[in-house]
């Protein structure tokens, strides 16, 4: 079965479309920031919700979410039920997203004794491990977000092009099932 698509944007009404950053390094964000001079036609299309691009901070009810990161702490859990309640559909962007990429090769560490030392036995850095309440708790590893939330749409790589994203885009916000030619698509 298809994964669903937003009705097209029509000119009166603009697609909102929020993205956040989860346990990424924000290169999947420079990639959207990268279809350069096309920002200009993406804005009369759509408008941007919550976003490192707009320091929105709340989520209002929106077309599409586009996700960048996995999920490391309590807080990526709680901003992502979030998304994945306000969004229509949502999209895992990069590798980060969809298999917890780089940050995931902690995942054969325990969490408790990497932090103990880290904090504990590094050289010039005897201290206690900060447990602020403030601090969203580590979980005991990164997770894919498709572990946590239902996701729609999937693209790959670390980060996917501009271009990538740019025809990904166009294509749910004209109302179509994306489509990525064979050059687009890239796993590294
Ligand atoms: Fe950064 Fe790559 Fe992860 Fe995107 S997929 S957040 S570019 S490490």
């Amino acid at each position: 079965m298809n994964a669903p698509v937003p009705p097209p944007a029509a000119a009166a009404k603009k697609l909102k479309i929020a993205t956040t950053s989860l346990c990424g390094c924000f290169g999947c964000h420079m990639s959207l920031l990268d279809i350069d001079e096309r920002l200009l036609e993406l804005v009369k299309l759509a408008e941007f919700d919550r976003s490192p691009i707009t320091d929105i901070k709340h989520f209002g009810p929106c077309d599409i979410g586009l996700v960048e990161g996995g999920v490391c702490n309590s807080e990526n859990v709680h901003v992502l039920r979030e998304m994945r309640a306000h969004c229509k559909v949502l999209v895992a962007v990069g590798a980060c997203a969809i298999n917890g990429g780089l940050p995931a090769e902690r995942n054969h560490l325990d969490v408790g004794e990497m932090l103990k030392k880290v904090y504990g036995d590094m050289p010039g850095l005897q201290s206690k491990v900060p447990n602020d309440p403030e601090l969203p708790l580590l979980l005991d590893k990164v997770y894919p977000i498709n572990e946590i939330v239902r996701v729609d749409y999937f693209i790959p790589g670390c980060p996917p092009s501009g271009d990538t994203l740019w025809k990904y885009l166009t294509d749910l916000i004209g109302g179509r099932q994306p489509r990525l030619e064979y050059q687009l698509l890239r796993f590294d």
